[in-house]
């Protein structure tokens, strides 16, 4: 019996217990210092009522022989794929339902589409970026290359002809860098992909937040994506599902690789290792696409991204380099006078009481870098503006 050596290939996840282990301290020392949470990148707000009642409707379902469910379709279920569909309709985008695959996340979709593809691949990966997409490779033994994504692209590269990738992670707006693909800078990277026989995995985890129609929401906007990119969205961030747990990926029946078909290898992969998704929280996701439901979870994203506008108001009255703030709730900013992310943190920890993230957790292209989030309270954000304005024309 041999183990999957790629595991001792991974970088051990120090990040948050890091921070959770220097906030205890801070507390334990200063146990009335009253500490701000601008650091992890989960809502806040609770979930609407419309899926609520739609849950509590599906609860009742289920204990009535009459309406009682058992095993559902492995790929979900028609009401809810139905939805997605008019949701794409709505953006101009065709798509149809058996393209569709509902999930319990996109965690999960990212780390097992890679059934996928072949080990030989060679995967392209933005740095600074969220790290599943490094580990989910490291632990197939897949070769990465990086995009490196620095302040002179703001935070979003572009491709490198001379550079030969299989797969190509995107992830617009970016989490955590806020940044996001305008719709010339999408077309670049689907004709890189189309002329390299290559596949794009599109992470539209936060596109609920982009403002306006001129930024993509979906890698679908973009001509001939159907060809060569996979999209993959989620509940989570548009309607609080993040402790409720359901997304869906996009996998087109136009692509085909080597006479394989992607869209009938998710399908055969889904229904073999998959029972799908409850029917009760299938149940709630569906509300969200409802007239009430579209309205509710709009004024839960308003109110982050009024947040998400104060801290980035806040950034600009400093003269802080950040992107992110405008179709995203993360802010990403240049550590003022500190050149150390970490060292940032505490200065930040001990004088005004604010925790966020370091860049160097997210690649090595984040050192330097921090990232506050505008999921939380607005109070305390005003708060955290308050502090933050007083602390750096002090540094
Ligand atoms: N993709 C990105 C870029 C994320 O930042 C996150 C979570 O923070 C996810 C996916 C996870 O989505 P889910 O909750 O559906 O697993």
């Amino acid at each position: 019996m041999k183990l999957n050596k790629n595991f001792a290939n991974l970088q051990e996840s120090y990040l948050f217990s890091k921070i959770a282990k220097k906030v205890n301290s801070f507390t334990a020392e200063n146990p009335n210092k009253k500490i701000i949470r601008l650091g992890i990148g989960d809502v806040t707000l609770p979930l609407v009522p419309v899926v609520i009642a739609a849950m509590q409707e599906a609860v009742a379902e289920m204990g009535d022989a009459k309406t009682f469910k058992g095993y559902g379709p492995e790929q979900g279920y028609s009401f809810l794929k139905e939805n997605i569909q008019k949701y794409y309709k709505s953006r101009n985008i065709n798509i149809v339902e058996r393209e569709i695959f509902v999930s319990d996340g996109t965690k999960s979709d990212l780390g097992n589409i890679l059934d996928l593809f072949d080990k030989e691949n060679i995967a392209l990966i933005p740095d600074p970026v969220y790290p599943v997409y490094v580990d989910t490779n490291r632990m197939a033994g897949r070769k990465i290359i990086f995009a490196n994504a620095t302040q002179e692209n703001t935070f979003l590269p572009l491709p490198d002809r001379k550079v030969k990738a299989d797969i190509i992670y995107l992830c617009s707006p970016n989490n955590p860098t806020g940044a996001t693909y305008s719709k010339e800078q999408l077309k670049e990277w689907v004709e890189y992909a189309l002329a390299n026989h290559a596949i794009i995995l599109y992470d539209a985890a936060y596109e609920c937040f982009i403002q306006g129609k001129e930024i993509p929401r979906s890698i679908y906007e973009i001509e001939g994506a159907k060809e060569c990119a996979i999209e993959l969205c989620s509940f989570s961030k548009i309607a609080g599902f993040t402790g409720t747990r359901c997304a869906y990926i996009i996998v087109p029946e136009a692509l085909i690789f080597d006479g394989m078909s992607c869209n009938k290898m998710w399908l055969r992969r889904q229904s073999t290792k998959s029972n799908g998704v409850s029917y009760i929280v299938q149940k709630g996701a569906a509300a969200v696409f409802t007239a009430a439901g579209e309205k509710q979870v709009q004024q839960n994203i308003a109110y982050y991204m009024e947040n998400a506008k104060i801290l980035a108001n806040c950034m600009d009255a400093l003269d802080i380099w950040y992107t992110g703030g405008q179709h995203s709730p993360y802010i990403w900013l240049k550590c003022p006078k500190f050149k150390d992310s970490w060292k940032f943190f505490d200065y930040l920890l001990e004088k005004a009481n604010i925790v966020g993230t370091p860049g160097d957790g997210f690649g090595k292209n984040g050192k330097g870098y921090f990232r506050l989030t505008a999921f939380g309270d607005r109070e305390n954000i005003l708060e955290a503006v308050a502090r933050l304005k007083k602390l750096v024309h002090n540094i």
